[in-house]
């Protein structure tokens, strides 16, 4: 049972709001500090942890593109990688701040500020005892971080892929629009793709099923939580086989 285990492995995903206060933009470094204690203290635990960043408190390609007719499409969602970048800087020296050792990798080059991505040099430094920030998504547009955080889950060979959002979890419904709608603490990948719940891009669930990573999806804002789903508690919905 999952919630016995200690994942020895996450890959943990933050998405942009995780970076500022609720309904605010761009990044609070404040925020950016409570992140990195709740992460660094479970590393000192000995929990390996990748982190792949969102960008969305700075710029999410599809809704630039929408605002913005004289952009192209790809170009803006290569600003939104450049955007996980930012955030990853910020987190890196955050972490090292409270005395963990980080390595901030890019999945395209970017070689004044951060590594290049290299799954065997990725392994390395979590062997070593390092988090790892990966950063600039997949490298290619058109998706977005949740697709690179169930990639580099897989290819990581993570115990778990930890999404920290500003919900609860996974709902029957929009919690704010039905009154009615219930968070389910489990669910099966066929469930979340017979039901089309909404958790992350449908190919990238699928994935994951397929190679029976489980997902965990909960909120950072609670506290605790953070701290508890990377040391293997469940919190939030956890999704897997069964
Ligand atoms: N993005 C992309 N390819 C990727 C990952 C991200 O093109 O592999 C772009 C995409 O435009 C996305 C933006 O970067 O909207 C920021 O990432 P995301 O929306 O996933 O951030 P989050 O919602 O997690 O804060």
């Amino acid at each position: 049972m999952y919630s016995t285990e200690k994942p020895r492995r996450v890959v943990l995903k933050i998405s942009g709001e995780c970076f500022c206060p609720p309904k605010e933009r761009g990044i609070a470094m404040s925020s950016v500090m409570h992140l990195a204690e709740q992460v660094a203290k479970v590393a000192r635990n000995g929990v390996q942890i990748a982190i792949v960043m969102g960008g969305g408190n700075i710029l999410r390609g599809g809704q630039f593109k929408a605002a913005n007719a004289s952009i192209q499409e790809s170009t803006a969602h290569y600003m939104g990688m450049l955007a996980t970048v930012i955030n990853g800087m910020a987190l890196q020296d955050a972490i090292e701040l409270v005395g963990q050792q980080t390595r901030l990798m890019t999945a395209f080059a970017m070689e004044s500020v951060a590594e290049p991505y290299i799954r065997r040099r990725a392994v390395r430094h979590l062997e070593k005892g390092r988090i790892i920030l990966l950063a600039g998504g997949t490298g290619s547009p058109f998706v977005t971080t949740d697709t690179a955080a169930a990639q580099r889950a897989l290819e990581l060979n993570a115990d778990v892929l930890l999404k920290a959002t500003k919900v609860d979890g996974v709902y029957s419904d929009d919690p704010e629009k039905n009154p009615h709608a219930v968070l389910y603490p489990e669910l099966t990948y066929d469930q979340v793709q017979q039901r089309r719940l909404r958790i992350m891009d449908q190919e990238s669930i699928a994935k994951c099923g397929e190679h029976q990573m489980p997902v965990m999806i909960f909120n950072f804002r609670t506290p605790g939580n953070l701290e508890r789903a990377l040391q293997g508690e469940r919190v939030g919905t956890l999704i897997s086989e069964k």
